[in-house]
């Protein structure tokens, strides 16, 4: 755990430098667009400990796996978004000594984060060992307006000294990624371009043995240096080598000059553009780039926050450090998917690091998906499901490879283009609860949009593979009279290869009803939708659902009288339950104290697994039930994956545990903004900030979406004045606000909308404040 960052409530700020926290901040200050993502690296060279990264949206490379033992069924190669040109590099020598913030004294540094407007920012003053000082302040931001374009304006002022100041901005493909299995180099040379103060890298990934696409990348530059406000003229040099390109000017300067660089880059990929294209593509973007200007272009980007902000933001009135996280989770998500493309995802890390690869897990259908929900248009959170859907076919063969067949579908743990990338069996072949994950995203999406064309075109395809996949993947035990799920792991990875993991059945079992529920709703709504898919996947639709009905109503579940739960699993109850309270600090967190042995025998529970269920499927059981089963499991949850808090603290507010809730929250709303894991340097925990947002709107303010209608049972922390938040729901716009003592639902949009709060009825006509009071 970390403490260095100041509270602020639009902004992010590190005052002082510390070589130690470098990574974490370069994490924290990451900045993107949906399209490219930038951790907070400096501009000018830097010799010390950091993690390049710049990330370019669906650009990856397999890289080759290792594995121990081979199994069938594993995959070849790990799909990894790639480390690629770097954009913001400027090299400054100052009479002839490089400007090292490593090398140099560092009088004073600070950096910020305009979460508000999308803007970076860093200051400092150092001084060279040959003794002259210069003060610095970079500004920068990657374009949410024109998203293939990034822009800095790096001002440097010489404090007391007089020389000579060389400018080289570079654009630099020779990268690598820390995280390459075999230290290999991902990208090689196509071409390269230097003429004045424009320049262009065309790099291309290597030739690999997986026939997987090989993407092309053009990444374009120019600058302009002024002295003291007017366009500084002198001579420029340049030089080039093997994916490297520079352009150099040099300045001089007396005390008290001031130089500034204006560097604009384009970034354009053969995802969009054909490959001979690509250099003809960054040149017209960067032309009129350029020509719009660094203001300008600054302006129309700040616009575009503004308006996201309009339709995302929440206020918390009473407490900084939580308006601040709060704020900080919603722009790095807005910063990692956009929604404008159906073949992009998010990675848990969004595009901040290289840990797991920035390549999409069931965090998306399961923690981000309801943010985009609410805050974005139908379309952002309609192509998350698409991209499933455009993966179907793989997901067949994945399941293939297992030895199911007809078509059943078993979705990857971990994928950028439908293929399986995960390779450590009791998770790539026994956490299947991802399948349901999936089926849960297109109910969930149903149920929020109403957009049930959806189901008829693609939503009922991608139910079938994963019915027809549960449907194979449960046996008969003759012994239980009941269908049984042998060799799963739930989402508590903290156990492995178990049976009857209440979650995966329970998941399997409700897939199976929903998609018999849809297959009605199609034969009668779009009955020649549904003809047109019976000879299309070969289905047997009373041979298939007459068995999908039997499973539905003979699967096992294991369940305890005595306690009344369900159990996480057939052996649960055969561990030592000693409550994670009664562990002594120094053996937590137990995936980095103790033995896996251990830790698979010990009843310790990673994340919310049993609970999972109940959150999704609350109306399934009682609120004593759901009581029953939180004060059983939540004791025995350390909580060791980011995800885990934010469903317990929507559970806790359910069933009334308001203290427990806002502590859960806290866990996660500044999880990395206070390096609670002691692992933000490896990036960001975006999927959990998903998460976040939920349990801010689901836990505090208990809004759920039933019978087309949006429900509200707010309470308010108790150490916060008020919050609000915004809500999208079909055509309107919401603003919602607890007060201490008042509830508020403002209409500000035209359309007339059907709210229940705190089991009330009421209708909100078109831009008109509601009050409640309980
Ligand atoms: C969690 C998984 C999650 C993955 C990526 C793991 O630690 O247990 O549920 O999908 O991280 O975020």
């Amino acid at each position: 755990m970390k403490d260095y960052i100041i509270h602020d409530e639009w902004r992010i700020i590190e005052e002082g430098f510390n070589p130690d926290n470098n990574r974490i901040s370069e994490s924290i200050f990451s900045i993107g667009n949906g399209k490219m993502g930038q951790r907070a690296n400096f501009e000018e060279r830097y010799s010390g400990d950091s993690l390049n990264g710049t990330y370019v949206a669906g650009i990856y490379y397999p890289d080759k796996t290792r594995v121990g033992w081979w199994k069938n069924g594993y995959p070849d190669y790990f799909a990894k978004i790639i480390n690629s040109t770097n954009w913001i590099g400027i090299g400054i020598l100052i009479n002839d000594e490089e400007l090292d913030l490593a090398k140099a004294k560092v009088l004073s540094f600070s950096r910020e984060l305009d979460m508000q407007h999308g803007l970076l920012s860093r200051r400092f003053v150092a001084e060279l060992k040959n003794g002259n000082q210069v003060e610095v302040a970079s500004h920068r931001f990657v374009s949410i307006d024109s998203d293939e374009i990034g822009a800095i304006r790096y001002t440097l002022k010489a404090l007391n000294f007089s020389g000579n100041v060389k400018i080289s901005p570079f654009l630099n493909g020779d990268v690598c990624n820390e995280d390459s299995n075999y230290d290999e180099k991902f990208w090689k040379e196509i071409t390269k371009e230097i003429d004045g103060e424009e320049g262009y890298l065309v790099i291309e990934t290597t030739k690999n043995p997986y026939q997987t696409e090989l993407f092309r990348l053009c990444t374009g530059m120019t600058f302009q240096v002024f002295k003291n406000g007017e366009v500084v003229n002198s001579e420029l040099a340049n030089s080039q080598t093997e994916k490297y390109l520079e352009a150099s000017q040099m300045v001089s300067v007396v005390d008290g000059d001031e130089v500034v660089i204006e560097k604009i880059t384009s970034t354009v990929s053969s995802l969009y553009y054909a490959k001979d294209t690509l250099l003809n593509k960054a040149k017209e973007v960067l032309a009129k780039a350029a020509s719009t200007g660094f203001d300008t272009l600054f302006e129309n980007h700040k616009n575009c926050w503004l308006k996201k902000w309009e339709t995302s933001d929440i206020k918390i009135e009473g407490d900084v450090a939580a308006q601040q996280g709060i704020r900080y989770n919603i722009f790095q998500l807005n910063q990692t998917y956009s929604g404008k493309d159906e073949r992009l995802n998010i990675g848990p890390k969004g595009f901040t690091g290289e840990k797991y690869g920035g390549v999409t897990y069931w965090d998306t259908e399961a923690y981000c998906l309801p943010f985009y929900l609410g805050t974005a248009s139908l379309q952002v959170s309609r192509n998350l499901l698409v991209y499933r859907h455009k993966h179907l076919q793989k997901a067949i063969e994945n399941a293939e490879k297992l030895g199911f067949n007809n078509g059943a579908a078993l979705y990857p743990m971990v994928t950028i283009n439908g293929e399986e990338c995960h390779n450590e069996w009791e998770i790539t072949f026994e956490e299947i609860h991802r399948n349901g994950a999936i089926a849960y995203a297109i109910y969930n999406y149903i149920n929020y949009t109403g957009d049930k064309e959806y189901l008829a075109s693609q939503g009922f395809e991608v139910l079938l593979g994963i019915s027809r996949f549960w449907s194979q993947r449960v046996n008969w035990s003759e012994e239980k009279q009941k269908f049984v799920m042998l060799g799963v792991t739930g989402p508590n990875e903290y156990e492995n290869n178990v049976n009857n993991n209440f979650h995966t059945s329970y998941m399997a079992v409700w897939t199976l009803k929903y998609t018999i529920e849809v297959i009605d709703y199609l034969k009668k709504e779009f009955p020649y939708l549904y003809e047109e898919m019976i000879p299309k996947w070969k289905f047997n639709e009373i041979k298939e659902t007459s068995r999908w009905q039997e499973i539905i109503d003979k699967m096992y579940f294991p369940y305890n009288d005595e306690k009344g739960i369900y159990l996480q699993q057939d052996g649960f109850l055969d561990k030592e339950l000693v409550p994670v309270v009664e562990l002594p600090d120094e053996e937590l967190p137990i995936n980095q104290k103790w033995s896996w042995d251990r830790i698979l025998r010990s009843p310790y529970i990673k994340q919310a697994d049993t609970l999972q269920s109940l959150f999704w499927f609350e109306d399934e059981f009682s609120n004593k039930e759901i009581k029953r089963h939180f004060d059983f499991y939540e004791p025995l949850t350390v909580h060791e994956s980011s995800l885990s808090p934010c469903v317990h603290s929507i559970l806790a507010a359910k069933i009334g545990y308001q203290e427990k809730s806002y502590e859960m929250y806290l866990r996660t709303s500044r999880l990395d903004l206070d390096d609670y894991n002691n692992d933000t340097e490896d990036g960001l925990h975006i999927t959990s900030m998903g998460g976040t947002w939920m349990s801010f709107v689901m836990g505090f303010g208990g809004m759920r979406v039933k019978n087309k209608r949006l429900t509200f049972n707010p309470f308010l922390p108790e150490t916060w004045k008020s919050y609000s938040f915004r809500i999208d729901f079909g055509s309107a716009h919401l603003e919602v606000k607890k007060e201490r003592n008042n509830f508020k639902i403002i209409n500000h949009s035209d359309v007339e909308v059907p709210v229940n709060v705190w089991g009330k009825e009421y209708q909100i006509s078109g831009n008109k404040i509601m009050e409640f009071k309980k």
